[in-house]
């Protein structure tokens, strides 16, 4: 059950843990960001900079004119929208694939959300929230792609999924690269469980898909799959869609298990329903049941162990806030997860 994990390849706003260069030339903290660094690739980019706008600077903001958005620097009058999508299209189209974004969050550059949109580059109140400029460039091209900003990665329930999503994708790239139908059998086996847990519905697709590969040329076989699983992650599992999981694997040990520790899997599990513990708690325990009883149906199975056991160790200052963070944005183009059944 040691598994080697794969470099997920991410795009990380410059100022995150990289470099000064903000507007008033400081950087931001991010404990997420800090703790990847030895797993992920990073690729950092700062689109002000790049667009020529310098450290210090004075600050730009969104201005809405007869309808439309402009990029506006307010102190110096500078209109920077065409520049700032011209930069765009020409970096996200020189992107090597990648599996992630990390933005900075509320800026009206990088925002993905939230960002404040202003009626006049003077003294004015907003009017609406929108995602900055390249933002909205991430998010047109990149709709299957996990996007997030470095303050919804503090709540832990964001980031599981977010760490989940990018280690799979990560993976996928390197069965995808080698377009061999037989590698997304694997793909798809392994990742059963999780995939059950984000949306059952697509899983069941994925896996007739997966079914009729002989139909199709590895390319067409596997851009279909891809789309899949970038909808199958664009939101967070249920709660009790992860129960449901935890639930049936907590079934292959009924046989195995004293009543004792039964019990104490089923108060794992019901803190983690009730809000009181976070998934890794229940989870944790059972992954040491499938090595201690070498479960073989179980062993492959990424649920229980999505990204590095290095990230799952949470830092001081990640805590379950922010849980209506997550309400506050829809989630991209998925199909209805609630309709998950229980597992049988
Ligand atoms: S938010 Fe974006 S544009 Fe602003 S400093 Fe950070 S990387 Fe540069």
């Amino acid at each position: 059950m040691v598994r080697q994990f794969p470099r997920p390849c991410i795009v990380v706003s410059r100022c995150i843990e990289f470099d000064p260069c903000r507007y008033d030339g400081s950087q931001i903290p991010s404990s997420t960001v800090a703790h990847l660094k030895p797993f992920t690739d990073f690729i950092p980019v700062c689109p002000e900079v790049e667009i020529g706008l310098g450290i210090p600077r004075a600050t730009v903001r969104i201005v809405r004119v007869e309808g439309i958005d402009h990029l506006i620097q307010p102190a110096t009058g500078r209109d920077v929208s065409d520049d700032m999508i011209r930069f765009s299209s020409r970096f996200l189209d020189s992107l090597p694939s990648v599996d992630g974004f990390i933005l900075k969050g509320g800026s009206p550059t990088s925002g993905t959300s939230n960002v404040r949109v202003y009626p006049s580059a003077g003294k004015s109140m907003a009017i609406e929230k929108s995602a900055g400029f390249f933002a909205r460039e991430v998010i047109k091209r990149f709709p299957h792609h996990p996007i997030e900003d470095e303050l919804r990665l503090n709540n832990a329930r964001i980031r599981d999924h977010f760490l989940t999503a990018i280690f799979t994708l990560a993976a996928f790239r390197e069965a995808e690269e080698a377009r061999d139908p037989e590698a997304l059998v694997k793909f798809h086996a392994n990742n059963k469980l999780l995939l059950m847990a984000c949306n059952q519905q697509l899983m069941r697709k994925m896996g007739r898909i997966v079914a009729a590969r002989a139909a199709m040329n590895p390319e067409e076989l596997y851009l279909n799959y891809r789309r899949m699983l970038g909808s199958a992650f664009a939101s967070a599992p249920r709660y009790t869609s992860n129960i449901n999981v935890l639930q049936h694997a907590l079934g292959h040990f009924s046989d195995q298990v004293t009543r004792e520790e039964r019990e104490y899997a089923l108060r794992l599990i019901e803190r983690y329903r009730e809000g009181h513990a976070t998934l890794a708690e229940p989870r944790g325990l059972l992954r040491s049941w499938v090595i201690r009883f070498n479960e073989a149906s179980l062993m492959d199975q990424t649920f229980f162990g999505p990204y590095p056991f290095e990230l799952a160790d949470l830092p001081d200052d990640i805590t379950e806030r922010g849980r209506d963070v997550w309400k506050s944005r829809k989630p991209r183009d998925t199909p209805d997860s609630s309709t998950n059944e229980p597992i049988r």
